[in-house]
């Protein structure tokens, strides 16, 4: 499909799921209760959905928990899981259209990127850790000949995951991917603004040959069915990715129930520092559009601060506010499309909040600050730059989650390091400079858990990703290293027989 005609009809004949998914079946809230979700592009309703709350997060972790007791999934040898897994990546891929219009209808995500980008992610990320499943290998320690000491690793048991809206189903991925390689099974509540997709490959993953009850998809809002979760007694584990508020929430959840380990991947305020002696100026000026407009700015990792050197400041400031009119939003059903709506009105409302904090606090509006395609009913804004910013700004010490720009002028190395470092966030850095010994000794300063050099946004599912500071806790997503959060490590003492250990 090539058109935006073509798309559109394609759009209108999805039927999208609208229960929740528990052991294997599809099931109204115990309530009966239902919410509305709506498209960001229309502001109409895609369909009403089962509103999970507290009693249908206890029947999904019951599921979860028989389904992990008698061994359906858990005992099965690591090759037969991730066989499953890379089997589920093969569905996603040829439902891949599906899942595309999914995606595009529930958050806005420009057709264009929601295949090779959100699907593309889903189905590697899915068959990554089913490859890996049968290579991973426990250990032996080191000790004298009276004694075995086996160092194993085993499932944790029923892990919660709770998610976000701005890349639902590859955030989804990152968390149950590893969590179910690793033997584990899944209650999922999904953001109340993008439920569809998950609840589409919880259906996909019972075609897969995952166990009924391995993967249950309760959808509901935060305040109910994500506290349910947060707070049950018998969830072993807690995988978020969110804001920072709701992170510590689930911390607070976990110290008031059962002591779960929580693991949260939360907000972000990248500084992103272009360095006079940037190695192809006119390249970092060009990623800056991408950096923070690409996924109209909503995503943790976005690069809010631009931090220009003096002697380049004006000229960053000029090619940055003209460029900014190359990610004005439209469809998201138009391939010609780059950026979409915000992805609810209470966002929007937000971001629009703090425009207008930026011009009352002094900053210079260079481009932008406007709703825009009202008569959509869609909840559009302009991408938006403010120049001579101040880090002590609102727009630059909060994370905005929307295509909102400060750029901030620095004199030397080490005012860009103080600036870059100043904000309680650390997820992300990156810096453009040609000096490698600067290169070095900024990357090894910087408070934060990933730092580009003469790049932005490199990410590949081999490397973790995760934050410093109040941008993460508890564990990497991504990698090998994400099994951790996943898995207990058990020291078995075996007695050799000759004479006591
Ligand atoms: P959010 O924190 O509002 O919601 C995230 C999830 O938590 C949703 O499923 C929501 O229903 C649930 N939730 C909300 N309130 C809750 C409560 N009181 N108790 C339990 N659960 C609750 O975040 P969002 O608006 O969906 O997503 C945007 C945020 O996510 C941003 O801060 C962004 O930086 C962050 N994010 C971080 C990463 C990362 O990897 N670090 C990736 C993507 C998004």
């Amino acid at each position: 499909m090539t058109t935006l005609a073509e798309w559109t009809e394609a759009a209108a004949a999805v039927e999208p799921r609208n229960q929740m998914f528990i052991e294997g079946e599809w099931v109204d809230a115990v309530s009966g209760a239902t919410f509305e979700t709506i498209n960001p592009a229309t502001g109409t309703v895609i369909t009403s959905v089962a509103e999970g709350d507290a009693a249908d997060i206890d029947v999904a972790v019951r599921s979860a928990r028989a389904s992990f007791e008698d061994g359906r999934w858990a005992s099965l040898s690591p090759r037969d899981r991730g066989q499953a897994l890379i089997r589920l990546a093969g569905l996603i891929e040829s439902h891949g259209v599906e899942l595309q219009l999914l995606e595009t209808l529930d958050v806005g995500k420009p057709i264009r990127y929601s295949r090779r980008v959100d699907v593309a992610q889903a189905v590697h990320t899915y068959s990554w850790y089913g490859e890996a499943a049968d290579k991973l290998y426990d250990d032996i320690a080191p000790t004298g000949p009276n004694a075995l000491g086996l160092i194993t690793r085993e499932p944790i048991g029923v892990v919660g995951a709770v998610t976000p809206w701005n890349f639902p189903m590859m955030i989804n991925a990152w968390k149950l991917a590893p969590a179910l390689v690793a033997g584990n099974s899944v209650v999922l509540k999904p953001a109340e603004q993008s439920p569809l997709s998950a609840l589409r490959i919880a259906e996909l993953a019972i075609e897969a040959g995952i166990p009924p009850g391995v993967l249950n998809v309760v959808p509901g809002f935060g305040e109910t069915a994500g506290r349910a979760l947060g707070l049950h007694p018998d969830v072993d584990g807690i995988t978020f990715t969110g804001s920072t508020e709701v992170g510590k929430l689930f911390l607070q959840y976990a110290g008031q129930s059962n002591m779960k380990r929580v693991s949260a991947e939360t907000g972000g305020k990248t500084p992103n520092m272009i360095f006079a002696d940037a190695p192809d100026l006119d390249f970092a000026i060009g990623a800056v559009g991408f950096s923070i407009f690409w996924n109209t700015g909503e995503m943790c990792i976005a690069g809010s601060r631009l931090l220009a050197e003096r002697s380049v400041y004006d000229r960053v400031v000029e090619e940055v506010g003209a460029m900014s009119g190359g990610w004005a939003p439209g469809d998201p059903l138009d391939p010609a499309t780059k950026a979409g709506p915000i992805v609810d009105q209470s966002q929007l409302d937000r971001v629009c909040h703090y425009i207008d904090r930026g011009v009352d606090q002094g900053a210079r509006l260079v481009a932008g600050g406007n709703r825009t395609l009202t008569e959509t009913g869609g909840y559009f804004v302009e991408p938006t730059v403010f120049a001579d910013v101040s880090n002590d700004m609102d727009i630059a010490r909060d994370e905005i989650f929307g295509p909102v720009l400060s750029i901030i002028p620095f004199d030397s190395e080490e005012e860009a390091m103080a600036i870059a470092n100043e904000t309680r966030f650390g997820l992300s850095a990156a810096l453009w400079t040609s000096n490698l010994g600067r290169a070095h000794r900024m990357s090894a300063a910087l408070k934060a858990g990933t730092v580009w050099v003469n790049n932005f946004d490199t990410s590949d599912i081999t490397a973790p990703f995760g934050g410093y500071k109040e941008s993460g806790f508890g564990g990497k997503d991504k990698s090998l290293l994400a099994l951790d959060k996943y898995t207990n490590v058990k020291t078995t003492w075996i007695n050799l027989g000759r004479g006591g250990v």
